[in-house]
């Protein structure tokens, strides 16, 4: 997982920043043409602004659509809204041609064509990612859409009355019809859009506000060109050719921000909250019947309000049923996603595989790589958010017969229906490369990877049962060998086995005593003394030897045998301090805390009777623990530290610069000592920038009033360069590697006492 973490959290990172020149040409070829217009006045046809700038601002938004549909490929509504936006500028050019040459075109003419195909595009847009969702969302949110739909239709023909009062006051011909039909249609399109965002899922996405801006000035320009038409003054070059220009270049500017962003059209970054919608639809529609019964207006917004009411009040009449379907819908769907869950899963695949059990079928199950690092350290609401977009993105691959369901944390299942090895191969390449687009949640980009484990129906097993355990171990294979996705071979059952049995060789480790604890000395860069070393453990594995914790940390963890661990490492770490206080040596041991055990809130206590048990003085002992954990859950952090550093234990802060912290924390923690991430250090040979940046992470310690402790010291030059530059500690192979208590004894022993020899230990 990579993270970044832009310098306003608020705002989305731009993912690619090509094109970007292309928003500027349409911001300044509008500004002209309304500046054209508002200088040339009323008259006849102006070539260089009605013609030319008229044109360029048509056509400068279909240049941005057409490059965002280009970027986003695998999106159909990105290239719907690009044609509809050709559509209109086609149908506006056909009109200012025939202006150009004194024609006046009848009502219809092929420019309506244009015109009016912007419509339908638009609509079948703004649908296609909502229809995805509509099938796993209930009765209760299909209406909640309905009634805000129609709710804002009411609304939109209350302000158009005065067309509707023109048109039926005008003689209905064709041409009124036609002119009556565009405010229609905005109507349409804005209630659809509200529709949209009240029932799916409430998400609308980042730049809706300028979506509804664009329809709204549409709609508004429709309107004037209607009463403009109705009464036969309309002609080229008035302010209403501006409105549609804002509203084009508005749309285009909507669509190139979400084609931006890592979602769908519409992501789960910006959501209304539920019953927003239909609530401000109900008082809207009241407000319209209030209005009508006051000042005449038309009977479509009378009928439109009246039918908002009503089906608002559907729920309170048929509450009892719906509630009803609702519930059993609810009981297999995913709350978070909106997903089918588990329990929909077993009761939809054996349904599915019975239907047609001669034809192949495959199982894949999708687990996210790394999602316990961004739920650790971005949190669970970022956590939440990215789930979310991650269903998202995978609905957006499949195909309607294909059966998506999360299974629970991050892992989802998907049925094939009818699909060969070879075709599900594919879809799990798909699906991995629609994750491999960083997302942005809430302003932090966040790239994370998926393995996929596929298993046949009904080559590999006949039940669901079996097939889950296949792709499962598959899953695995390719967790472990990074390849992605895998397709379940028999030999994968046996590295499953390996795995349990590696599983059980580790309790057994841990019960019968085979890990070791070695320590690495810290120098003090300005005496050259030796005043703490760092406690690191190793696994003597009866067959493989000397382990050490990157092979086995990660197994440590993930069979949540961390505690216990950690409680062997401080018994052996303290049992060792005792031993050298009795020798009057001054050793504060250091001992690797990781995140998942400080969630224990009795360890502060634990640890403090391990210490007097042994009769040893609180500062005897260090805690380094990782930003990690500081980022995750800060108040609990707090809580932990206060509690430990009141008693008198130190804090350092291990591995520091290699997580996704802002330095705000380091003011209000009790920390005593930053230990820069050994990456640092190793890479400050020959590389001027990494130097200066080691040497103004020290500053910064210093002014924050912290001990730096510079860790992997491998060379002469870094101990000189850190020592001169005011680092306080150094740890590394040119100092010492970690070695066994005795090994260390003897090292001490044999410098002369204060000084280092400057000559680095042999390794
Ligand atoms: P760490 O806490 O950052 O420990 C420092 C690691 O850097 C140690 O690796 C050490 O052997 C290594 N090292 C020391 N000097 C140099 C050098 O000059 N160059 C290079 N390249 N490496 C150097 P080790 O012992 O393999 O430990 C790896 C990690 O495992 C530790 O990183 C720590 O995160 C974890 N770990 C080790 N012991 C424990 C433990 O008891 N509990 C927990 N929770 N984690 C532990
Ligand atoms: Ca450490
Ligand atoms: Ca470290």
């Amino acid at each position: 997982m990579r993270v970044h973490t832009p310098p306003d959290r608020g705002v989305a990172v731009p993912l690619r920043r090509e094109s970007l020149w292309l928003n500027w040409i349409l911001g300044g070829v509008l500004a002209a043409f309304l500046v054209g217009l508002i200088f040339r006045g009323p008259g006849d046809f102006n070539p260089l602004v009605d013609g030319g700038l008229g044109l360029a601002a048509m056509w400068a938004p279909v240049a941005v659509c057409w490059a965002a549909a280009r970027r986003a490929t695998n999106r159909l509504d990105v290239t719907l809204v690009a044609a509809a936006v050709t559509c209109f500028a086609a149908g506006n050019t056909y009109f200012v041609l025939a202006a150009r040459d004194g024609q006046v075109l009848p009502v219809p003419s092929p420019a309506d064509i244009g015109f009016l195909s912007f419509y339908p595009l638009m609509l079948a847009a703004l649908a296609i990612p909502a229809i995805g969702q509509l099938r796993h969302v209930g009765w209760p949110v299909v209406l909640d859409g309905a009634v805000g739909s129609l709710g804002a239709g009411a609304v939109l023909a209350v302000l158009l009355n005065p067309v509707l009062v023109a048109a039926v006051s005008a003689e209905m011909s064709l041409a009124t019809t036609v002119a009556t039909a565009y405010p229609m249609f905005d109507l349409l399109l804005v209630a659809g859009f509200v529709g949209i965002g009240a029932a799916q899922g409430r998400n609308v996405g980042r730049r809706w506000t300028v979506l509804v801006l664009g329809l709204v000035t549409f709609a508004a320009t429709d309107v004037f060109y209607a009463l403009l038409q109705l009464s036969g003054t309309f002609v080229v070059g008035s302010p209403v050719d501006a409105g549609w220009a804002v509203g084009l270049a508005l749309v285009a500017f909507w669509v190139d921000g979400t084609s931006r962003s890592a979602g769908r059209i519409t992501p789960a970054v910006w959501a209304i909250p539920t019953q927003t919608v239909p609530t401000i639809a109900t008082v809207a529609a009241l407000g319209v019947l209030v209005v009508g019964s006051r000042i005449p207006v038309s009977n479509l917004a009378v009928v439109l309000a009246a039918l908002t009411l009503t089906l608002a009040a559907a729920p309170l009449v048929f509450r009892h049923r719906i509630r009803l379907a609702d519930m059993l819908l609810q009981a297999g769907t995913d709350e978070l996603t909106g997903l089918p869950n588990r329990r929909a899963l077993h009761s939809e695949v054996p349904r599915r595989l019975a239907l047609d059990s001669r034809r192949r079928s495959a199982l894949l199950l999708l687990d996210l790589d790394k999602f316990k690092e961004v739920n650790d350290t971005l949190g669970h609401d970022i956590g939440d958010l990215l789930l979310v977009q991650v269903a998202s993105r995978l609905a957006g691959r499949l195909r309607q017969a294909d059966l998506l369901a999360r299974l629970g944390g991050d892992e989802f299942a998907i049925l094939l229906s009818g699909s060969s090895p070879e075709q599900a191969v594919t879809v799990a390449e798909g699906l991995r490369s629609a994750l491999s687009e960083p997302f942005v949640l809430d302003g932090v980009t966040v790239q994370i990877g998926a393995s996929i484990g596929i298993s046949l129906y009904p080559d590999q097993g006949e039940t669901l049962g079996i097939l889950l355990r296949k792709a499962d171990m598959a899953m695995y294979t390719a967790k472990s060998t990074r390849s992605g996705h895998h397709a379940y071979r028999d030999s994968d059952n046996t590295d499953g086995d390996e795995r349990m049995r590696n599983l059980g060789r580790l309790r057994a480790g841990l019960t019968n005593d085979e890990f070791v604890v070695h320590y690495q000395p810290k120098v003090d860069l300005d005496t050259g003394e030796v005043r703490g070393v760092e406690a690191l453990v190793r696994w003597n594995h009866p067959a493989r030897g000397l382990v050490y914790p990157d092979d086995f940390i990660s197994l440590v963890e993930q069979a949540g045998l961390m505690q216990t661990m950690t409680t062997i490492v401080l018994t052996k770490a303290l049992d060792q301090a005792s031993i050298w206080h009795a020798q009057k040596r001054t050793l504060t041991v250091a001992v690797n805390i990781s995140a998942s055990c400080l969630i224990d809130l009795e360890l502060p206590d634990r640890i403090l009777s391990l210490l007097t048990e042994r009769g040893l003085s609180p500062s005897s002992l260090m805690l380094e623990i990782t930003e990690d954990f500081l980022m995750a859950d800060r108040d609990r952090a707090r809580a932990i530290l206060v509690r430990l550093r009141m008693m008198g234990i130190r804090i350092a802060v291990d591995d520091f610069g290699s997580g996704y912290s802002s330095l705000s924390y380091l003011r209000d923690l009790p920390i005593d000592e930053l230990k820069l991430d050994k990456s640092f250090i190793m890479s400050m040979a020959g590389d001027p920038r990494v130097t200066a940046l080691v040497a103004s992470t020290i500053q910064l310690a210093h002014s924050l009033d912290l001990r730096m402790v510079a860790e992997g010291v491998e060379s002469e030059a870094d101990y000189e360069y850190l020592a001169s530059h005011g680092c306080d500690v150094a740890q590394g192979l040119y100092v010492s590697r970690p070695v066994p208590a005795a090994e260390l004894e003897l090292w001490l022993a044999a410098r002369p006492s204060g000084i280092l020899d400057g000559v680095p230990e042999p390794i």
